[in-house]
């Protein structure tokens, strides 16, 4: 994506462009993106099939990839020797989207659990951040974190919960990452959090097409409004859109190898 702006340009950490109604407007999504100050959007994969789709999307500038399953796919045949050959391609800087949700039952936590493991230590043993997807299991999930000794570096996405939780993850190394949930009056936890975790430790996203803002509908959100998230950032920590932009930029880049933008 080609950008000219004043402002440093964004980056949304979280998108899912293989989903739809991204998918089948992709150039027109991009486009808007473009517009809006979004200049970089990482790709998480969720299953087997969006693998292929983001492997088409890496060619396209600006874009970068994340491959692996999510939790809610536990059933997919994880070949580990491709994901590990997936990983060399350019641009493709994570392993994600992964995770626990045990809110769900359709797969056992022992299952996810063992997913999960095996995909870490793919991601420890290339050296690459995770893009950690959690929901019910914050606790299993710290502790997997700490067996690895800080080895592990990544991101806590969609972070919605407090600054305590928030903070366990910030001190075994993690970053954390906002997305709409804090454009919401009432999600106090979140928008405390926001405004607690250490600037060095955030990074945002959208999380589209999956998660709302206060005033964009789940379905209707793409990269362009990581842009309203940044700035509700901004008057939650009494700064400006340009500081967060510049901030959160350089911890995206430094966290997942991102070339920087002149
Ligand atoms: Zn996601």
């Amino acid at each position: 994506m080609a950008h000219k702006l004043t402002l440093p340009p964004l980056v949304d950490t979280h998108a899912h462009l293989t989903f739809d109604p991204i998918w089948s407007h992709l150039e027109a999504v991009l486009d808007r993106a473009t517009q809006t100050g979004v200049g970089r959007v990482l790709v998480p994969a969720f299953d087997l099939n969006s693998w292929t789709k983001i492997k088409s999307l890496l060619s396209v500038n600006g874009i970068y990839g994340a491959f692996g399953i999510h939790p809610w796919k536990a059933s997919e045949n994880l070949d580990v020797d491709e994901l590990r050959h997936v990983m060399r391609l350019p641009d493709a800087v994570a392993i994600g989207e992964v995770g626990l949700d045990f809110k769900i039952e359709t797969f056992s936590k022992q299952q996810q659990m063992e997913l999960l493991k095996v995909q870490l230590d793919v991601a420890v043993s290339m050296n690459k951040p995770v893009m950690l997807h959690c929901r019910g299991a914050f606790m299993e999930l710290l502790e997997l974190i700490k067996s690895y000794d800080g080895r592990l570096r990544g991101v806590i996405h969609a972070f919605s919960r407090g600054p305590d939780l928030a903070f366990e993850f910030v001190r075994l190394g993690l970053h954390v990452a906002f997305g709409g949930a804090i454009t919401r009056p009432n999600a106090k936890r979140a928008r405390n959090a926001a405004t607690m975790v250490p600037w060095e430790s955030i990074v945002l996203e959208t999380d589209c097409p999956s998660i709302g803002l206060n005033d964009v509908a789940p379905a209707q959100t793409e990269p362009m409004h990581v842009s309203e998230v940044a700035s509700e950032l901004a008057k939650l920590r009494d700064t400006t859109h340009a500081y967060v932009a510049q901030i959160t930029t350089r911890n995206a880049e430094m966290l997942f190898g991102l070339p920087e933008i002149e």
